[in-house]
């Protein structure tokens, strides 16, 4: 069965979802040995089609694939980056970073900076965090008032439809992991000196936090899993899990764009290729050297 079916957001049952059972399951799989055999089966396949993706928009054509990926502190994001993203042309795929808005940003409506990350046609787009930041983070620390966030579920939906009559793809990714393993994710980061630049003492703050933003990740599947940008849960405390499943979630959406290299009728093809035929260095022994 398609992983994507498999890990597809129930907006019926959100709160079992938004809950801590599930997080170290493996749909799909049973062992690391095979999933990480899999990744590695499926590399060429998805490094093939982000190329055709690629060639498509040079060609003219519209479509490109933004995949958003949220989860809270430690939930893996820039590992799913790393290890999923890292099979295909680093040329065809833009990631931007959500973090705190900055002041020209926050002089303009809240999607402005969304707007911009989208990337140009042929291109993989990859939201590390995103707009739903401004119904999450926002929303858990009260930074605009609530008739203001309120309004943002909606405005989203339309956005993101929008996006989607111009050419865009969504691939909205909750990597999901328990209170439990963020604990010891961030405790390893503690032990660990090669991980220190990553310790951020506001992770605890936000860790306090959990259930708040359980409320408000609930409230986001509920209201913002649409036909046109459905939301998928990965199950993502095995790591291992977390790339396979991206890996495949990637790997279908592109299969199911099914994007074509071009073809191009207004090049005179033979005539190129007799042009360089007749470029052809005849070697000449008492010449000796390579031609300059
Ligand atoms: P990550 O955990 O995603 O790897 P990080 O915690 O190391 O990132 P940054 O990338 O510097 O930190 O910033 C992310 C922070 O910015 C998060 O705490 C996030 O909630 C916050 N942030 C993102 N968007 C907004 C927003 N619209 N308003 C306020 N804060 C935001």
């Amino acid at each position: 069965m398609k992983i994507r079916k498999k890990l597809l957001l129930d907006p019926a049952a959100v709160d079992v979802v938004v809950g801590e059972k599930g997080t170290r399951d493996t749909p799909g799989v049973k062992s690391r040995t095979r999933a990480e055999k899999d990744v590695r089966r499926i590399a060429p396949e998805l490094a093939d089609l982000q190329e055709r993706l690629f060639a498509e928009g040079k060609a003219g054509g519209k479509r490109r694939l933004v995949v958003v990926l949220q989860g809270t502190d430690a939930s893996g994001k820039d590992g799913a980056v790393k290890h999923v993203l890292g099979a295909v042309n680093p040329a065809g795929v833009q990631v931007t970073s959500f973090g705190k808005p900055t002041e020209e940003e926050l002089a303009h409506d809240f999607l402005w900076r969304t707007g911009n990350a989208v990337p140009p046609p042929g291109q993989i787009g990859v939201f590390n965090r995103s707009h739903y930041e401004d119904v999450l983070v926002v929303r858990v620390h009260d930074l605009v008032p609530p008739a203001e966030w309120e309004q943002r579920y909606e405005l989203i939906n339309a956005w993101e439809a929008e996006q989607a009559a111009a050419g865009v793809t969504f691939l909205k990714v909750f990597l999901h992991i328990s209170y439990e393993e963020q604990r010891e994710r961030l405790l390893a980061r503690i032990d660990d000196p090669r991980k220190h630049w990553k310790v951020n003492p506001h992770d605890l703050v936000e860790r306090a936090l959990w259930e708040d933003y359980r409320t408000a990740y609930a409230e986001v599947f509920r209201r913002c899993s649409t036909d046109v940008a459905p939301w998928y849960v990965i199950p993502a405390d095995r790591k291992w899990y977390r790339n396979f499943a991206l890996a495949h979630l990637l790997l279908e959406t592109l299969r199911e764009m099914d994007p074509q290299w071009p073809v191009r009728p207004e090049l005179d093809l033979d005539g190129m290729r007799s042009a360089l035929r007749g470029t052809a260095v005849t070697t000449d022994p008492s010449a000796g050297g390579e031609p300059s």
